[in-house]
């Protein structure tokens, strides 16, 4: 697939590691029934440019270079409290020079902290222009033209990027992911079996299946939900892929059985900790140093974990964990991941 039409600023000077992960597979493998144990490795975008950077980083190339093209001088963006997304556009904004607001989705009534630790901090030390926060359920999209709105009367451009950075533009940043994935693995000759990633506003999971699908790269992808199961999961990441399918223009349609997500480790509730979770982060902290965040890659790979443990996987298959980064708000639920705060089960 071609991406060079689109207009694009680069925000990671490398293709980020592939890595095995040794020590945690042979933990893994010694609570798989019948040795039926994966080979796991990490793609390393948790390293990605950006303060600190992740999966948002890539979507951010090609939604601020558009930004940047339509002469908008504010990024107007939207999230949770502890949003990876909201700080890293705040940090593109930085860089490049333009100011950013953001409009936060107060899930708990009067439970919103500007003063409250990890990612939330960092939107303060970054300097972001204005927060409005909103209650649960509030149309996000028409708070955000309510932002652009107060801008354009004061003689200024606001630029709408949607949650998550998730729509047909920001999907490509995961189609440029396919593409580097696939010239890593003819370097290195490697070859997956399977592909992990995380599935929430659906960007990563539908921009790398239409790289996928676009390159014929046949390895299947599994989502793990962060936020919602199967049912209503995966007409989200369809929707998404294909947009980015017909956005380049590749003119075919994605088939409904190549999008598979699954549900059951994002419970109680997005965002709020579990044990697998916790099981999940201290084992890959205790196995590789490797640090997992507890709202996404905490979760996704309890997700990874609980599939290898019910024989989802042939022996010795080797499979892509996607680490999508969020690590600033691991500070801001240190109790939880540390076992010494009860969480759900
Ligand atoms: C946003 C996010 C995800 C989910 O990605 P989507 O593209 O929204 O589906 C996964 N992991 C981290 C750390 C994130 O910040």
């Amino acid at each position: 697939m071609d991406l060079s039409r689109f207009p694009r600023r680069r925000y990671t000077p490398f293709a980020t590691p592939l890595e095995p992960l040794p020590r945690f597979s042979a933990a893994l493998a010694a609570s798989c029934p019948g040795g039926r144990a994966p080979e796991v490795w990490v793609k390393r975008d948790d390293m990605l440019g950006l303060f600190p950077g992740g999966n948002k980083t890539r979507k951010l190339e090609f939604l601020v270079a558009d930004a940047l093209a339509q002469g908008a001088d504010t990024l107007v963006t939207c999230g949770a409290p502890q949003s990876n997304h909201c700080r890293i556009t705040l940090a593109a904004a930085v860089k490049e020079g333009l100011r950013c607001r953001f409009v936060i989705e107060e899930r708990v009534p009067d439970s919103y902290d500007l003063h409250a630790s990890g990612n939330n901090f960092m939107f303060r030390l970054l300097g972001v222009e204005a927060v409005t926060v909103v209650p649960a359920g509030t149309n996000m999209a028409d708070a955000m033209a309510k932002v652009v709105a107060e801008l354009a009367a004061a003689g200024r451009k606001g630029y709408v990027i949607p949650g998550g950075g998730s729509n047909a533009l920001g999907g490509l940043g995961y189609v440029a992911c396919a593409l580097e994935l696939q010239q890593q693995c003819f370097e290195m000759g490697l070859r997956f079996d399977r592909v992990v990633v995380g599935s929430g506003s659906s960007g990563t999971h539908g921009g790398l299946l239409a790289g996928f699908l676009g390159d014929r790269i046949d390895i299947p992808i599994v989502g793990i939900g962060v936020s919602r199961d199967p049912a209503d999961q995966e007409p989200l990441v369809w929707k998404e892929a294909q947009a980015v399918v017909d956005l380049i223009g590749a003119g075919f349609t994605v088939p409904r059985e190549a999008v598979r997500s699954v549900g059951g480790y994002w419970q109680p509730k997005y965002s709020v900790p579990n044990a697998r979770m916790v099981e999940a982060v201290q084992l890959a902290a205790r196995t590789e140093g490797l640090l997992l965040d507890p709202v996404y890659t905490g979760k996704i790979m309890a997700g990874l974990i609980g599939l290898a443990r019910a024989g989802e996987f042939k022996g010795g298959e080797r499979v892509l964990f996607l680490h999508t980064g969020g690590l600033p708000s691991l500070h801001a639920y240190e109790g939880a991941v540390l076992g010494e705060v009860p969480v759900a089960p």
